[in-house]
């Protein structure tokens, strides 16, 4: 178990800041997705934690210790990559076992690790076998229970499951999710896909350029986004953002600082009357309809022109129609002049 804290991290590389002075407190236990798009410094922030790369300025923490001069083995950290790691020329049993050997752990100590951690991640049928005759996720598989021998206080994974088929993947979340519960262990998860982050994360920390856009739970970062990144980012189709010039005037009582509005897409209804409640209601023209199974996503032609999600359970709206577009107040985010 351990928390990890960075304290005004930067990391530059030759004259580009990858990383530009983050503070984040990482809880004991917690699993936490760094999510953001391909670039951002998630890697790097992974990196960093695992003592894989030496920050330029600020000091990390794991368990109220500095690390910055600790080497990646004596961090407690483990970590997990993408293209598993494992050694081709060697059996399920020796790939988990060769980390162990290495430390001189003891012959009998070490078939104890690895029967109760092959049992955990469900292995214990395919220890003979070799890397190439396992599925992808069980490969995946073979690369937790060799992090998992070192009992680590916390398991870094960079986008563990990037290479699995769209099926595996979601069968494997859950499993890592269970994983987390049964170990109770920080969990450090790194990922592009914001379904993946909202899924999985107890926590989910948002970064762009080098920064941290939002750091709060998923429900939260989906209801309440801090900024127009951070609205935009979270959720399919993504949030709907208007300027107030598009909309005009909304209520009488509004902060004058407000520069945009956003909304959900399913936080927007559609009708054929003006009404007027407490809402927003602008015109729009559906352009298409996409089924997905009970819902449908309308995509809708705004005013100025602009495309417009809705998602709804009610499939009566025709193709080439024109609607009004209300949002209830209470689904209504706003934003100031800079997007925040
Ligand atoms: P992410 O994991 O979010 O895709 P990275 O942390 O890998 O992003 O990269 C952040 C930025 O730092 C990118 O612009 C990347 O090109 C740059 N970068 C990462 N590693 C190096 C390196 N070893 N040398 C130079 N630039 C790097």
């Amino acid at each position: 178990m351990a928390s990890i804290e960075l304290r005004n991290v930067s990391k530059q590389f030759k004259d580009m800041y990858a990383i530009k002075h983050i503070d984040l407190t990482i809880e004991d236990g917690s699993f936490t997705v760094l999510v953001g798009p391909s670039g951002c410094g998630k890697s790097t922030t992974l990196r960093m934690i695992a003592g894989l790369e030496r920050q330029s300025e600020g000091d990390i923490y794991i368990n109220d210790r500095l690390v910055n001069d600790v080497s990646a083995a004596d961090r407690g950290v483990a970590m997990v990559f993408q293209n598993y790691a494992l050694y081709p020329t060697m059996t399920v049993r020796q790939n988990i076992e060769f980390g162990l050997i290495n430390n001189k752990v003891e012959k009998a100590k070490r078939n104890a690790l690895i029967e109760e951690i092959s049992e955990i991640v469900s292995l214990d049928g395919y220890m003979d076998r070799m890397p190439s005759e396992l599925s992808g996720g069980q490969r995946q598989r073979v690369a937790l229970a060799r992090a998992m021998v070192k009992k680590p206080d916390v398991f870094i994974l960079d986008e563990p499951l990037s290479n699995l088929d769209a099926k595996l993947r979601v069968k494997m979340r859950l499993e890592l999710i269970k994983l987390h519960q049964k170990l109770q262990t920080t969990f450090i998860y790194v990922t592009h896909d914001q379904i993946e982050a909202m899924s999985m994360g107890t926590k989910i920390v948002l970064m762009n350029e080098g920064k941290i856009m939002q750091e709060s739970t998923p429900a939260e970062m989906y209801d309440f986004p801090e900024n127009l990144f951070s609205a935009q980012f979270i959720g399919s189709p993504p949030m709907n953002i208007r300027t107030i010039d598009q909309v005009g005037p909304l209520f009488e009582t509004m902060d004058p600082d407000v520069a945009y509005m956003g909304f959900r897409p399913e936080g927007a209804h559609l009708t054929k009357v003006y009404s007027h409640k407490d809402a927003v209601q602008f015109s729009g023209y559906i352009e298409s309809a996409e089924v997905l199974g009970s819902e449908i996503i309308y995509s809708l032609c705004g005013g100025s022109g602009e495309l417009i999600f809705v998602k709804s359970f009610d499939k009566k709206h025709t193709l080439n129609g024109n609607v009004w577009v209300e949002i209830p107040r209470e689904n209504l985010v706003f934003f100031n002049a800079n997007g925040d």
